[in-house]
């Protein structure tokens, strides 16, 4: 058959409330054009992350009412430690209350200020907390990332030259390398079994612990069984296993691949570090046989971590993230190819060619898409990684202005993305009179969770012409 249907039935209905433009646009003006700052029950479609906003089965919701909420000694915990083990392999599992919380634990027992951390793209949340302890983060992501339109199997490589060429002349010391899987900063785009290997090799031939962002796994492995000649024949479980084979630890967010509203772990193989960071973790997050997870969260993730290896699972969702990228694609939407294994990323500079980027346009295009359509996004550009100077008030621009649509997972239908394509496409039909915004007001860090903003047309804007760009 041709139409891959979602694999599963709708038991429990959670209603959507309609809004209409007018209440969406008092709304927008409160919230300072911030779309953080909306409440949720007035949105249509949540496409803001695909972190913790998914569905739970029926097999889960059953295990939720397994959990043993002893303090020590849980079940729960003996059930998920046993199937990170089976999927993940490492020696000791360290449950925390999510992605970040082992990211900062590994920070703290592995960095000194001064070390080098190479990624192929570090998240935001992984380099802060490599910042926090004053090493730094490298990004090291492939030349074909570089372009957005260009279509590769692997986007998501790391660059094993570059990785070379800094394991051999380390500005610093190098306690650990990542690789990212997917890689979530650099649009969703998976990294082949190949490159995880070369990449584990180097760092094994120069002592240099390698680590996986394990955040969405079981999406990798599906990309590796369609594209990475060699692996068409392996089940997704044993594309997994393979891939943690290669490494000394892994960080994780099950509110990713997990498939659970709240959770994350920390793995390693090495017993010192392991010790080390079960110290940590009784300090700030709890004793290590629940992290900072209650035992029903503990027995969601292990029930979640073998349902988003479910081949007619990880079909559907590479289906419909693909749907939308191409039904946009063939209504002129420019967008980041190909699309990824979570969201398909909109290239707003090219879509709001008329706006520069001092106006913003993945902002200004969030902005209109919730106005007009009721739908969330986000902007993935320069009002997230740009930064105005307090001194001089100049201001610093990122890479690429996009605007991210994150599918939750089993949450929407395909007539929820087919009302998505179609809000897009109408913006599409009149781009132009989309105006930009300025910032109002912004802190001087995570502008993005707080600033407020302002539209601003063109014609208002002095300075500005469309033949700027
Ligand atoms: C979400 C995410 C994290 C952090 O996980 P949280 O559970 O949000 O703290 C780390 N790395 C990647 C790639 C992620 O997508």
């Amino acid at each position: 058959m041709k139409t891959i249907i979602e694999p599963f039935r709708i038991k429990s209905v959670e209603p959507i409330r309609m809004s209409t433009p007018a209440e969406r646009a008092s709304l927008l003006a409160d919230a300072g054009y911030n779309l953080f700052k909306l409440p949720s029950e007035s949105i249509v479609i949540d496409l803001l992350t695909d972190s913790g906003t998914g569905a739970m089965s029926a097999q889960q919701w059953a295990a939720v009412m397994q959990g043993d909420e002893s303090y020590a000694g849980s079940p729960s915990f003996r059930r998920f430690e046993a199937a990170v083990r089976d999927i993940f392999g490492f020696r000791h599992v360290i449950p925390t209350h999510q992605g970040r919380a082992a990211e900062r634990i590994l920070a703290a027992t592995l960095l000194e200020p001064g070390d080098v951390v190479p990624n192929n793209t570090h998240f935001d949340t992984t380099r802060a907390n490599i910042e926090a302890v004053g090493a730094t983060a490298l990004d090291l992501p492939c030349a074909e990332s570089r372009d957005l339109s260009a279509s590769h199997p692997f986007k998501g490589n790391i660059d094993l030259e570059a990785l070379e060429r800094l394991l051999a002349a380390p500005p610093g010391r190098i306690p650990v390398a990542f690789v990212t899987i997917t890689n979530n900063g650099g649009g969703g785009q998976p990294v082949s079994m190949a490159n995880l290997a070369a990449a584990s090799a180097l760092c094994r031939r120069h002592g240099v612990p390698f680590y996986i962002d394990a955040c969405r796994f079981a999406e990798n492995a599906y990309f590796v069984k369609a594209r990475e000649p060699g692996w068409q024949n392996k089940s997704l479980i044993d594309i997994a296993r393979a891939t943690f084979a290669l490494a000394d630890g892994c960080t994780m967010s099950a509110k990713k691949d997990g498939m659970a509203n709240i959770g994350g772990f920390l793995c390693t193989n090495d017993d010192e570090v392991a010790e080390h960071e079960e110290e940590l973790l009784i300090l700030t997050e709890g004793f290590p046989t629940y992290g900072g997870l209650a035992g029903r969260d503990l027995e969601a993730i292990a029930v979640g971590l073998y349902e988003a290896l479910d081949p007619s699972y990880q079909e559907y969702r590479h289906a419909s993230v693909q749907y939308l990228g191409e039904h946009l694609t063939a209504a002129g939407v420019p967008i980041l190819q190909p699309p990824g294994g979570h969201a398909i990323y909109v290239d707003a500079a090219t879509f709001l060619n008329h706006l520069p980027r001092e106006l913003y346009p993945g902002q200004a295009l969030a902005i209109e898409l919730y106005r007009a359509a009721g739908i969330r996004s986000v902007e993935i550009g320069s009002v997230m990684f740009g930064k105005r100077d307090p001194t001089s008030g100049r201001e610093s621009f990122a890479a690429h202005e996009l605007v991210r649509l994150a599918i939750p997972r089993r949450v929407y239908t395909q007539s929820h993305i087919d009302y998505v394509v179609e809000s897009l496409a109408e913006l599409a039909a009149r781009r132009r009179e989309i105006p930009g915004v300025r910032i109002v007001e912004q802190p001087a860090a995570l502008r993005h969770f707080s600033a407020r903003f302002e539209p601003v047309t063109l014609a208002a804007a002095p300075g500005f012409s469309p033949a700027r760009r």
